[in-house]
């Protein structure tokens, strides 16, 4: 049986106090429903958010990774630092890091391989661009993005991948796909895994959506039988909304 999981993007928000103190409103609310919960705060509060966690349950995963394992890169943080300060999971290919990063499948890859070489989950984010939708050219992306970078991993290799799909046009503008368009979408994300691969792979991997889910429409969402669990951007900055989404299973 595949986890329901419900992880919070908090991008480039929150200090170390904020951080503290959204930790210690999600601590305080009981949990309801059998989800797993993984928060991402940015790379400077990873250590003190792991410490604050301890013994909760909730993981911690990083927003961004890059893919070599150490050297010359001023600036950026690699599998071994992540590792180091609690983190088990690591965000690749978030559709903010594609369009302002230019990060594309092949570098995806190349994250996806080091990640994974360091013992590190990986949370894939993929999804359309309206123009996309607009033109019914929405599988044909997704599909792309999938199998240019993940199809060289091996069957083994996806128990450790979580998929989130992110159509892009639902990120951050009140807009979310329907249930059913999510649902349509989520069917047709593990039918492409189910053909590359098998149907075991294909069910056992978590297929999470994100784009404006909140509290008030997480149900309907979540209920949608390839619908997984949710990647949530603005909600996870407020612990009361954050937990409504988790007990929303
Ligand atoms: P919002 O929930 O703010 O739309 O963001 C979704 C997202 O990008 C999560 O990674």
């Amino acid at each position: 049986m595949r986890k329901n999981i419900v992880a919070g993007n908090w991008k480039m928000n929150t200090d170390l106090a904020d951080t503290q103190e959204l930790i210690g409103g999600l601590k305080s609310i009981a949990k309801t429903s059998d989800a797993e919960i993984i928060i991402a705060p940015p790379f400077t509060n990873l250590y003190s958010a792991f410490e604050a966690l301890k013994g909760s349950g909730i993981e911690v995963a990083a927003q961004n990774m890059h893919q070599s394992t150490s050297g010359a890169f001023t600036g950026e943080i690699s599998a071994s630092m992540l590792k180091g300060v609690g983190v088990k999971t690591v965000i690749l290919g978030h559709s903010e890091r594609r369009a302002y990063f230019e990060e594309k499948e092949d570098l995806l890859a190349e994250k996806v391989n080091t990640a994974l070489e360091n013992d590190i989950k990986v949370i894939y984010c993929f999804g359309e661009e309206l123009k996309d939708r607009n033109f019914s050219e929405h599988f044909e992306v997704v599909n792309k993005q999938i199998s240019q970078a993940l199809f060289h991993l091996d069957a083994d290799a996806w128990k450790h991948i979580i998929l989130a799909y992110e159509p892009v046009w639902a990120i951050g503008t009140g807009e979310t796909a329907s249930p059913d368009q999510a649902q349509e979408m989520h069917a047709f994300i593990r039918k492409t895994i189910a053909d590359e691969y098998s149907q075991e792979v294909a069910d056992s991997v978590t297929v999470l959506y994100g784009g404006s889910v909140k509290p008030a429409n997480a149900k309907e969402i979540f209920s949608k039988p390839d619908v997984d669990g949710g990647l949530i951007g603005g909600a996870s900055l407020k612990a009361e909304d954050f937990m409504a989404i988790v007990n929303a299973f």
